[in-house]
């Protein structure tokens, strides 16, 4: 080999070695397990994961060896790793290449490496091993060197290549992060702390929005982008992991100062904010969580930065530390949406029930809300304050609205069949309105239950409305237009204008519990109502009135002019059967008073 070959080769060598990003990173049971079985197989005291470096031997694992690394001038391994190929020294101090080395002033007489090979064959290292005495070597031995080296790579391979590269960032994975977790957590001082740091880079309504507006490239491009930053601000030789769709991990250098690194954590989220292309039209979240070294499971702390992740989507400054005071709540909200997704997959865990609504000057049922409810294995009864909150968040909502459609629609028909003519209304959620087929799907459910569109009300609040009013807007005319009812769910909490209300193709604005349970109390809380009722009607649309729950306050809404009214007074949620039995009972009491 010339020179120039040799320099070539020595270049592509190194970049192989980097490219493994083996430098540098803690131990590992996986090489430890090899390097000892080479102590015990050839009954000496010394082995080794030898790395070479540009100018050091470092060791990735070893047995019989004090320091990490050592020079690479003068190191037999430095020459298996150069010419690729098996070399064995019988004794140190008769070997003119060898006898004046540091290793073999330190008392070593025996040597025997073979090569860590790449599939290109290029050697990133050796495996040794070494003892005080001079020996000699069989090929039997040589042979079993060689496939002890051969394991090492296979480890290094499997590390890498297999499963544990995220192939869109090019980052270890989840799998990867946690064995270097339980690496770290094996290895460092009991009583320590690292701080693990989660980097969200948008939430799943920003990803199905942006994935739309932007295209399917959207994240991959989003991810390429940050993980590029990531690398360059923590340098080479610390890591990032790609732990899920969107969510990027690494360990804050050991002894940093919690309320500063947090402070710094700060600063790099606002640098990121401004050096980043556009791509970044997603909100991105950092969650802290502490690895107590011998106390934190690695997994747990994975998940409590997820959880901090999330709370920082809601803080200004979207930074947030896990506290173990909210691990309860962190933890029953975790595996209530855990759960909730295996719900929907059960036949008897999702239930609707089904609250009345009257028109409040004939006392006539006209229609039902649809509303979820929850039974979970073993926490009972959730109530959807705490579940729908929880999942809309995530993307089970858009099947669970699809859910609760399909059930109510099933109902509807089955009532329209024994001559039960209701319109039926169903919550939706904010998510919802950024799918692109949602339209399609509720008619497809229309259809498919034979369904005329006009019995079916859909109820959306106007924050959802709000969150992404283009986009809202298209949907809601898609459904208006083929005859879907549309009513605002809870109006007068939220803070559209009420000029853009008269832009949507809406029937119904439903005035919100809080106003309508105190309308009685005094004469502003009356006018609030009233002016609600007023304007409503002004603008064409219908007005019901939630949360009635006395008979004065349903005679001031008749007389204020509402039109319909939903309530404890007038009817709770209730199962089918009770419905049935309470509608055809209401029935026959209004035929009765007719008659
Ligand atoms: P909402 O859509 O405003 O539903 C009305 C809520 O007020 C229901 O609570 C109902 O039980 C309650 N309510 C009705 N009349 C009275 C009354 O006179 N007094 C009082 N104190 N409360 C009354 P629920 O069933 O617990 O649901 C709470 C919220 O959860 C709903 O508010 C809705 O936003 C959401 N939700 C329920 N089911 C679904 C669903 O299938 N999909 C979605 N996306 N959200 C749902
Ligand atoms: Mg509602
Ligand atoms: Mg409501």
């Amino acid at each position: 080999m010339s020179v120039e070959d040799a320099k070539y080769r020595e270049v592509e060598r190194l970049a192989a070695l980097r490219e493994l990003r083996l430098l540098d990173t803690p131990p590992s049971e996986s090489f430890d397990r090899i390097t000892r079985m080479a102590s015990h197989a050839f009954g000496l005291a010394t082995a080794a994961v030898s790395l070479t470096d540009l100018d050091r031997q470092w060791f990735k694992s070893r047995v019989g060896i004090d320091v990490e690394s050592m020079p690479r001038e003068g190191a037999p391994c430095s020459e298996v790793a150069t010419n690729g190929s098996v070399l064995v020294i019988p004794d140190l101090a008769l070997d003119p290449e060898y006898r004046d080395t540091a290793l073999a002033g330190s008392g070593a007489r025996f040597y025997a490496g073979a090569p860590l090979l790449t599939r290109d064959g290029l050697a990133i290292g050796a495996l040794c091993v070494v003892g005080s005495t001079p020996r000699t070597f069989s090929d039997a031995e040589t042979a079993m060197l060689r496939d002890m080296a051969a394991m090492v790579m296979a480890q290094v391979e499997l590390q890498h290549a297999y499963g544990r590269i995220d192939p869109m960032s090019g980052l270890p994975n989840r799998t990867q992060c946690l064995d270097d977790l339980n690496d770290l957590v094996r290895t460092e001082a009991k009583g320590g702390r690292r701080l693990v740091v989660l980097v969200d880079l948008a939430s799943p309504n920003e990803i199905n929005h942006a994935t739309r507006v932007i295209g399917a490239n959207f994240l991959d491009d989003l991810i390429k982008e940050a993980a590029d930053i990531l690398r360059s601000v923590l340098g080479p030789s610390r890591l990032a992991y790609m732990l899920g769709p969107s969510q990027i991990a690494f360990l804050a250098p050991s002894g940093v100062v919690e309320a500063e690194y947090l402070q710094l954590l700060s600063m790099m989220l606002g640098a990121i904010r401004q050096n980043a292309s556009s791509r970044f039209v997603t909100t991105v979240a950092l969650g802290v969580a502490r690895l107590e070294i011998g106390v934190t499971d690695p997994v747990d702390v994975l998940r409590f930065a997820h959880c901090a992740a999330q709370d920082a989507r809601d803080t200004e400054g979207k930074v947030s530390l896990y506290s173990s005071e909210q691990d309860t709540l962190h933890r029953r909200r975790f595996d209530l949406i855990n759960a909730f997704g295996q719900a929907l997959d059960e036949p008897d865990q999702l239930n609707l029930v089904f609250q009345p609504r009257i028109a409040l000057a004939t006392d006539v049922c006209v229609g039902a809300e649809a509303l979820l409810r929850w039974t979970h294995p073993t926490l009972g009864a959730i109530s959807p304050g705490e579940f729908i909150p929880l999942i809309e968040r995530t993307t089970l909502a858009k099947s669970t609205t699809m859910w609760v459609l399909n059930a109510a629609m099933e109902q509807l028909a089955a009532w329209r069949a024994s001559d039960r003519d209701l319109v039926m209304a169903v919550n939706v959620s904010a998510g919802n309105l950024n799918e692109p087929d949602f339209a399609e799907r509720v008619i497809a459910v229309l259809e498919r239950h034979d369904v005329p569109a006009d019995r079916l009300e859909l109820e959306i609040t106007e924050s959802a409305i709000m969150e992404d009013a283009g986009r809202a807007l298209e949907q809601l005319r898609k459904l208006s237009g083929t005859g879907i009812r549309l009513a605002i769910d809870d109006f007068g909490t939220g803070y559209s204008s009420l000029s853009y209300l008269q832009l949507l193709p809406i029937d119904t604005v439903k005035i919100d519990r809080a106003f309508i349970a105190d309308c009685t109390e005094g004469a502003k809380q009356r006018s609030l109502v009233e002016t609600m009722t007023k304007l409503s009607h002004d603008l064409g649309f219908q007005v019901v009135a939630e949360g009635i729950e006395t008979q004065a306050i349903a005679n001031l809404l008749l007389e204020i002019g509402c039109d319909e009214g939903q309530g404890y007074l007038l009817g709770r949620p209730m199962a089918r059967d009770t419905f049935e039995r309470w509608f055809d009972g209401a029935d026959a009491a209004n035929d009765t008073i007719a008659a």
